[in-house]
């Protein structure tokens, strides 16, 4: 999979790649991760990406050309699914967005930055809005990130344990069960028996059954999804 990021603060984009599982995707080839610098893409020598809104009001607006250059250039270059930007007024991320997006080969994610873009790049180039929650946040980069670590840990072969991101919270409307690790017994309160008994058919029902009282308890609206 190959993943193009447009970005006014690309800087802000490095760490999260380069680091952990998201790293080694990189490093094995399994995803392409390119962030572009949107100011490399203005058009005036100052260069200039964003102005101020027309009709007043506080706070700067990314411009568009700057923009459509950036993605006319990478859509002469190969073909994408998606172009996808990120933004509060989109729709909410979920596991079963990432395990739609996981399966594309090549996206676009475009970054806002101070008051948001121009509208007529939504209009004219964008087929997917994505918010990663009711809340607001100073740039498209971090809900960028977000949405490329849930899709590429989707990807078959990043997590050591495929099996793992399947039994992941969402991905069959369950949320996980409890887990535990070593030592056994911490202060007197002991890991549930049944976890030490090999027994994996009695794992599996307990899991379950964990995982179905965790999701009734916290989340019953999954359940009637
Ligand atoms: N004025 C805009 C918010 C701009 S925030 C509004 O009220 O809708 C600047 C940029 O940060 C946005 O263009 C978007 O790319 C990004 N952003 C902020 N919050 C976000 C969220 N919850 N989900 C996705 N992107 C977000």
């Amino acid at each position: 999979m190959r993943i193009d990021i447009i970005s006014a603060l690309p800087e802000v984009l490095k760490a999260p790649f380069q680091t952990s599982i998201i790293a080694r995707a990189v490093s094995n080839k399994t995803v392409q991760i390119h962030v572009h610098d949107l100011r490399k893409y203005a058009n005036n020598k100052k260069k200039q990406i964003d102005d101020y809104s027309y009709g007043g009001g506080g706070g700067m607006v990314l411009m568009i050309e700057p923009i459509a250059n950036c993605i006319e250039q990478l859509k002469n270059e190969r073909e994408y699914q998606a172009v996808v930007f990120m933004s509060p007024d989109g729709e909410k991320l979920n596991q079963k967005i990432s395990n739609q997006m996981s399966q594309l080969k090549n996206i676009i994610i475009l970054c806002g930055r101070y008051e948001g873009i121009d509208q007529r790049v939504r209009d004219l180039f964008i087929d997917k809005e994505i918010s990663i929650g009711d809340y607001v946040l100073t740039g498209g980069e971090l809900p960028a990130m977000v949405l490329c670590d849930s899709i590429i840990r989707l990807i078959p072969g990043v997590m050591n344990n495929s099996s793992c991101a399947l039994s992941d919270s969402f991905q069959d409307k369950l949320l996980s069960p409890p887990i535990y690790t070593r030592p056994a017994c911490y202060n007197n309160h002991n890991v549930p028996k049944v976890l030490l008994s090999g027994d994996e058919k009695k794992i599996a029902e307990w899991r379950e059954k964990k995982s179905i009282q965790r999701t009734l308890e916290r989340r019953p609206d999954l359940l009637n999804d």
